[in-house]
């Protein structure tokens, strides 16, 4: 974030056409999402939609909604206008809107989920010196243990799985088992995406791959070997690998020192929230997912339902999603200005949401950022 570039592979001409004006328009996908979320993402788009860029801002039907209009939680007009969009704005979904998240992720390949941990002036941290920590953890989006292959142990025994005693999985007695993959193709492709974007960051120029390399030599093996063997392509680019276990020591210890740090799916999701701890919540963690040719954007939080109701959500991380998504789109200025919005309010303390140890709802906080503007 702030100056550090979130494109993505978007390249071709709008999908939104143009205005009467000659100019193009961007068209924009928006899912509400569930609970908390639309809380946050109604401001936002007002926010963003109050500054005349062009976008146009369409609604697929997705959810109970969908099911009760047409049978289908992502029914296919919907997945139409999801694919007929430049990009999508997601919230955050739990139950059947979920449907429409994995046809994001898994239907558009959307492989590299950038998280971006940086601290705000003005956050509120438990970090003693949280200031200018920066760093964009690159997360696999599609393999691992989220391919979601899961079963009864006892349906192993055609395969004689054993455990590291020995003893045949099957005969462990009644259990379940979940499947991790690492494909050649999905690690080399996310790998380069963490390479690409230390060279766009301009900052220490450095890429950590982190796994479990140790217990799980097969799968994260060859994903931190495909990193070494890419790493070489990329000579102006530091390199090094860490056990995972010790990367969430360090990322708390000395977060400074990391600038892209790429992992497999299931460390990613849950270091990325240990990351957002570190600066001051999940209220302030954006995120960006991006495939070869389509990307969509969402927070990194889930859908807060404990706060649903109450108009408290931080919007902060949808709208600085929102921000890599405008950078994505091709209109890096609003999201500069955006961003610096943000940062002035933040610093400024006095419109932040219960979170941050204010007063103010998500709809007063985009309030405030549109004034900063
Ligand atoms: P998921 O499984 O989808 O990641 P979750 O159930 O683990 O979701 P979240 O919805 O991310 O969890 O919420 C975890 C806690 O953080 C909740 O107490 C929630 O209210 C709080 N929280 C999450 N996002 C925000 C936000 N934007 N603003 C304020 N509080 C938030």
């Amino acid at each position: 974030m702030g100056a550090a570039p979130e494109r993505g592979p978007f390249d071709g001409p709008s999908r939104g056409g143009v205005d009467v004006t000659g100019r193009s328009v961007r068209r924009v996908a928006v899912i509400e999402g569930d609970d908390s979320a639309p809380e946050a993402v109604r401001p936002v788009v007002e926010l963003i939609d109050g500054l005349s860029l062009g976008i146009d801002w369409v609604y697929p039907l997705v959810g109970d909604a969908a099911i009760e209009a047409s049978g289908s939680a992502l029914p296919p007009a919907s997945r139409e206008m999801i694919d007929a969009a430049d990009t999508t704005l997601f919230g955050s979904s739990s139950g059947s809107s979920s449907e429409a998240l994995i046809y994001l992720r898994w239907g558009k390949e959307t492989y590299a989920n950038e998280r971006p941990c940086r601290f705000l002036e003005g956050a509120r941290s438990v970090l003693a010196d949280p200031h200018r920590i920066d760093f964009v953890i690159v997360r696999e989006n599609l393999e691992d243990l989220y391919v979601g292959v899961e079963g009864d142990l006892d349906t192993l025994g055609p395969l004689a799985a054993k455990d590291r005693s020995g003893r045949p999985l099957a005969a462990s007695g009644p259990g379940r088992f979940a499947i991790k993959t690492t494909t050649v193709a999905g690690s080399e492709r996310v790998i380069r995406h963490a390479f690409e974007l230390a060279r766009r960051r301009q900052r220490t120029g450095r890429v950590t791959c982190t796994a479990k390399t140790n217990m799980l030599p097969a799968t994260d093996g060859l994903f931190t070997d495909i990193a070494r063997t890419i790493a070489g392509q990329y000579p102006d680019i530091e390199f090094e690998t860490l056990i995972i276990d010790d990367f969430a020591c360090r990322m708390v210890r000395d977060p400074k020192r990391f600038d892209v740090v790429v992992m497999p799916n299931l460390y990613g999701d849950i270091l990325s929230d240990g990351a957002a701890g570190l600066v001051g919540g999940l209220g302030l963690a954006p995120s960006g997912c991006y495939g070869d040719t389509y990307a969509y954007f969402e927070p990194a939080h889930g859908t807060a339902p404990d706060i649903a109701g109450t108009n408290t959500i931080n919007p902060t991380a949808t709208l600085l999603s929102a921000c890599m998504m405008l950078r994505h789109i091709g209109i890096p200025d609003a999201a500069d200005a955006l961003t610096k919005a943000v940062e002035r309010i933040y610093a400024e303390g006095r419109h932040l949401t219960p979170d941050q140890g204010g007063s103010a709802t998500a709809t007063a906080f985009c309030k405030a950022v549109a004034g900063r503007m």
